[in-house]
C-alpha cells in the first residue's frame, strides 16, 4: 500500500493533566476512499482537521457507518504495542459485510493503523494506565437520498490519547437491568460495531444515569430474559467456580477483550459456560450469595467490576460491592500483557516502532 504523507506544518501542544476519554486528537489522520471502479485508493496521512461533507451524504440520513476501537500501549522500555489488531480487522470485515459496505483487507487495515500510529508516536502517552485510543471508521459519502448501497465510501483512522480508566484503582459499578428498551435481536445488527446500534441504545443509558446507575445490562430482545451485554461491554459472572457469559449468536458483539479474558480464565483453571443466563436465575444467585463476582469486558476499561444489579425494584450485590479476586487478577494479567510489562505467552502483542 502506498501512503501519501502530508505532514502538519504546526504541531499541537500535548494536553496536560487528566486525558479523559476521547477528548483530544493527535496531529494527523489516515484517509482512503472507495469506489466500485477503483476499489480502495488515495491512501493518505493528512493533518487532523474538519472535513467537507455533502448535506445529502447517505451516512447522515441512513447511518451506513461502521467503526472499530483498539489501543496502542507504550511499555516501560519505550516500545509501542498494538493488542491483537488482526481481531479488529476481521471483525471490521464482518461488520462491513452486514452493512453492505466494502471490506478493508486485514493486512491493509493493520498496515494503515501502524502507519498512522508511527507518524503520531509521540502521542502515545507515558503515564500509568494511559494509552492511545485508535478509532478506525467507514461511512457512505455518496450524495443521494434514494435508499441503496452507496457507490462511494471513505475509511479513516483518528487517534486520541486517553487517560487511565481507573485513576484510583479498579472500582465496582451499579448496573440497571433494562427491561423496557432492547439493543439487538437475531437477524439484526447486534454483532456489528455500527453507529446505529449506539444511537438506539442511548435512551436506556440516559434513563439509567438519571436513576443513579452507571451502565445498563441488556436482556435479549425476544424474551427480555437472557443476559446479553452490559453497556458497551461483554459481561461475565462468576457463579460458584464457573464463569458464565452469553454466547456469540448474532446479538452479542464478539469482543477482543472477551476472547482474551476467556483464554486467561481457562488457563487459571476455571470452567467457562457460554450460555443463555436467565435474569431470574441470576438474581437468585445474587440473593443466595452464589454470585461471587461479575464484570464487563471491553477495550476502553479492560474490566469493569459489577457491584450491584437492579432489576424490577430489587437490588442484589456481588462480593459486598468490592472488586473480586478473580476480577482483579484478570485485570492485572491482561493489562500487564497489553502494556508490554509482562511476558506474552499468547503472542497477542504486535510491536509498532
Ligand atoms: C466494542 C464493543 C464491545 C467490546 O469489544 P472489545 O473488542 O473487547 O473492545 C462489547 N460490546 C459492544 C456492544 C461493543 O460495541
Amino acid at each position: 500500500m502506498n501512503i501519501v504523507m502530508n505532514k502538519a506544518e504546526v504541531l499541537k501542544d500535548k494536553p496536560e493533566g487528566s486525558l479523559g476519554f476521547g477528548d483530544y486528537f493527535t496531529d494527523h489522520m489516515f484517509v482512503m476512499d472507495w469506489t466500485p471502479e477503483n476499489g480502495w485508493h488515495d491512501q493518505r496521512i493528512v493533518p487532523y482537521a474538519p472535513m467537507m461533507i455533502e448535506p445529502a451524504a447517505m451516512v447522515l440520513h441512513y447511518a451506513q457507518e461502521t467503526f472499530e476501537g483498539l489501543k496502542a500501549y507504550r511499555s516501560k522500555d519505550n516500545n509501542i504495542y498494538l493488542f491483537r489488531p488482526e481481531m479488529n480487522a476481521r471483525r471490521f470485515i464482518n461488520s462491513n459485510r452486514r452493512m453492505c459496505m466494502p471490506e478493508v483487507p486485514e493486512e491493509m487495515f493493520v498496515d494503515a493503523i501502524k502507519a498512522i500510529v508511527k507518524v503520531d508516536a509521540s502521542w502515545v502517552p507515558t503515564g500509568e494506565g494511559e494509552s492511545l485510543y485508535i478509532r478506525p471508521f467507514m461511512y457512505a459519502n455518496q450524495s443521494k437520498l434514494g435508499l441503496e448501497d452507496a457507490n462511494s465510501y471513505r475509511f479513516m483512522i483518528v487517534l486520541s490519547p486517553v487517560g487511565a480508566y481507573y485513576p484510583e484503582g479498579v472500582n465496582p459499578t451499579k448496573i440497571y437491568v433494562e427491561d423496557e428498551y432492547t439493543r439487538a435481536t437475531v437477524g439484526g445488527t447486534g454483532f456489528v460495531k455500527c453507529g446505529g446500534n449506539y444511537a438506539g441504545s442511548l435512551a436506556a443509558h440516559v434513563k439509567a444515569r438519571k436513576m443513579g446507575y452507571t451502565q445498563v445490562l441488556w436482556l435479549d430482545g425476544v424474551h427480555r430474559r437472557y443476559v446479553e451485554e452490559v453497556g458497551t461491554m461483554n459481561v461475565m459472572f462468576l457463579i460458584g467456580d464457573t464463569v458464565v457469559t452469553a454466547p456469540i449468536e448474532g446479538t452479542v458483539l464478539a469482543g477482543v477483550t472477551r476472547d482474551s479474558i476467556m483464554q486467561l480464565i481457562r488457563d487459571f483453571g476455571y470452567k467457562i459456560e457460554e450460555r443463555h443466563l436467565d435474569i431470574e436465575e441470576l438474581m437468585e444467585y445474587g440473593r443466595s450469595g452464589e454470585l461471587k463476582e461479575a464484570w464487563g469486558t471491553g477495550t476502553a476499561a479492560v474490566i469493569s467490576p459489577v457491584g450491584e444489579l437492579y432489576y424490577k425494584g430489587e437490588t442484589v450485590v456481588a462480593n459486598e460491592f468490592k472488586t473480586g479476586e478473580l476480577t482483579q487478577k484478570l485485570y492485572d494479567t491482561l493489562t500487564g500483557i497489553q502494556w508490554g510489562n509482562e511476558k506474552d505467552p499468547y503472542n497477542w502483542r504486535e510491536k509498532v516502532n
